[in-house]
Formats: structure tokens, sequence, C-alpha cells
């Protein structure tokens, strides 16, 4: 039986190839927009192709004893989504309803969703449940909880179930250091401060500094790539033993640290100062989205392996590559 990893040449689906090889046969489906072949795993089999293919996807299933999907592959520029909302709902709704309808025709029922904080929107306390309510404030947040909706009215149905993880935010690199966080363009905080420290940019620019917190700049969840990879495989063995079925969990390591504290980690980690001017605040940003992340601890047996410094410290490690 294979895993089939859609968008495995993408940040955190390569990251979660690295921790399935070994343990499952991998076959990955990515049309490389925004993936990179540096990112492919030469032991999983690679398709290139897109989701919303339908020819490629019966090849796929028809091709490869597929037991689960984990489904990485999606757009997920807040501010891009706001531009362009039909290609967001297009690619991240569209695209995933046929590789859902090809699923069930060929009957796969195990789904991992990669959704996200986003569809929180502003929530009304900064710890955030599961319980929380959605309240998404932008196309790509809509999306995400538009396929999580229509994965709770398939498993009413069909022989379908699935696992939804609202990721926080992402960082770090594999401690391998072949593998790191990379996109294009780069909009994420901590590569672009790496990108600053190593003279790639000018300066690293902070959005608000007027936010209601101890320094007055946006406080986030940051939680490392590898912790997130792992809580896939325990979300999937979880579904194999009956211990999960339709659920949803938060993603993070439940602890908040600001703009600011993520600048001052990263210039320890370098030793060097970085170039910062302070700006207005991004639209949309929240002033502070930290995940409650008990319900995955207690149902799933997840634990971060890696802390603020130690997610820095391999980010660093991979920039320098
Ligand atoms: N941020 C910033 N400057 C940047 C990029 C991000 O001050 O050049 C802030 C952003 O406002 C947010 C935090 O850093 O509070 C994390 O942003 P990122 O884009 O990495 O992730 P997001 O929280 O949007 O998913």
């Amino acid at each position: 039986m294979s895993i089939l990893v859609c968008g495995g040449a993408g940040y955190i689906g390569s990251h979660t190839v690295k921790e399935l090889i070994g343990k499952y046969e991998v076959v990955v489906l990515d049309n490389l927009t925004t993936g990179f072949p540096a990112l492919l795993d030469e032991r999983a089999i690679f398709i290139e192709g897109d989701l919303g293919d339908p020819v490629v996807l019966d090849r796929v299933f028809t091709e490869h004893n597929i037991d689960a999907v984990f489904h990485f592959a999606a757009n997920s520029l807040v501010g891009e989504s706001v531009q362009k909302p039909l290609k967001y709902y297009s690619n991240n709704v569209g695209a995933t309803v046929v590789l859902l309808q090809k699923m069930i025709e060929h009957g796969v029922g195990k789904f991992i969703f990669s959704s996200t904080a986003a569809t929180y929107g502003i929530p009304e306390t900064d710890i955030i449940t599961e319980e929380t309510p959605t309240n998404p404030i932008n196309p790509y947040g809509r999306s995400k909880l538009m396929v999580e909706q229509i994965l709770s009215d398939m498993a009413q149905v069909y022989d379908f179930q699935y696992t939804v993880l609202r990721y926080f935010n992402a960082a770090g690199a594999h401690p391998s250091g072949q593998i790191g966080e990379s996109h294009d363009p780069e909009t994420h905080l901590i590569p672009l401060i790496m990108e600053q420290l190593l003279g790639h940019r000018e300066k690293i620019s902070v959005f608000g500094t007027d936010y209601k917190t101890a320094d007055g700049t946006c406080i986030r969840d940051y939680i490392h790539v590898k912790d997130l990879a792992d809580a896939h495989i325990l979300a999937y063995e979880g579904m194999n033993n009956g211990k999960v079925s339709n659920e949803v969990f938060n993603l993070g390591n439940g602890e908040g640290y600001s703009v600011k504290e993520i600048i001052d980690v990263c210039e320890k980690v370098a030793g060097k100062k970085a170039v910062v001017e302070y700006t207005d605040r991004r639209h949309g940003d929240p002033a502070v989205l930290v995940a409650s992340a008990g319900k995955i601890r207690e149902v799933l047996g997840w634990t971060p392996g890696y802390d603020l410094e130690e997610i820095i410290k391999s980010a660093w490690k991979w920039h320098n590559k």
C-alpha cells in the first residue's frame, strides 16, 4: 500500500515525504508550479501533474495501490488570495473536489488535509482551541474552510474518513540540512530575516508596532516543519487503528512569540544584527494567533521536538547552505 502525497515538492509536503519514506511507499503528485524539483525525494515515485486533472488521477489511482492521500498542494498566500480569489477557489477548492471525486471512484477512503489557522480569522481569544468559531477573513482561509466542510459532508455518506490539521506558522528546515523553507516570492518572516542576515536583502520590514501586545508587534505560534510532518503520520496511523476519525486538530507549539522576539533569536543564532525597518501593519494580520495544542497532544500523543531557538537554528543551517 502506498501513500499519495499531493504537493510533495513543496515545503511541508517534501518534509513529510522524508518522514514517510522508510516506513511507507510514497507516490508524489506535484505540478511544480510552487514546488521545487530540488525538494523531491528520489526514493518516492514522482508524477508531474495537476491534482485537478482527472486523467492523471485515474492513472495514479489505477497504477498504484493507494491507501491514503495527504493533501498539501495549495496556493497559500493571503495577500494574493485577496487579489486573485478565483485562483484560490479554483486551485484550493475546485481541484481538491476533483481529487476527492477520484478518491471515491477508486475506493480510496483516507484523507489528511492541510488546513490553516487562517480559518479562525481574527479570533476573540488569544489562545485558539478547535472550538473557537471559524470566521476566515480572506479567500485563502475561506477556501480551506470550504474544503473542511466538504470533507465533513463526504464522511456522512461515503466510505471515507479524514483528519484536518490546522497549521499555525510552519518554520525551520530538515535536520539533514538537505531541504528547507523556500518560496518564490518569499513572504514569510523567518526566511526573510535569514536572507537579510546573509546579505541577500537590504532590510527586513516589521509590519506594525502598534498592536496590543507587550512590544507592539504581532505574536505567532511557530512550529518546526518536522514536528508538523510527524503529526501527519500520527494522524494516519491513528486513522488506521481507529483512534481518530473525522477530527480537526490545531497544529502549533502552543507558545507565542512576537516579530521582535523572532528577530532577536535569529540575530542571536546568526551572531549578527539584522537591518530592520518598522512599517505600517500588513492588511489582514491578527495581533495574536496561538494554538491550544492540547487536543492533538492528548488524542494523538503528539509533542513538539523543537523549541523556537532550535527551529531557527535549523533554518539558519539550511539558509547558509
Ligand atoms: N511579518 C513581518 N515582516 C515580514 C513578514 C512577516 O513583520 O516581512 C510578520 C507578519 O505580520 C506576521 C508574522 O511576521 O505577524 C508572521 O508572518 P508570516 O508571513 O511569516 O506568516 P503568517 O502569520 O502570515 O502565516
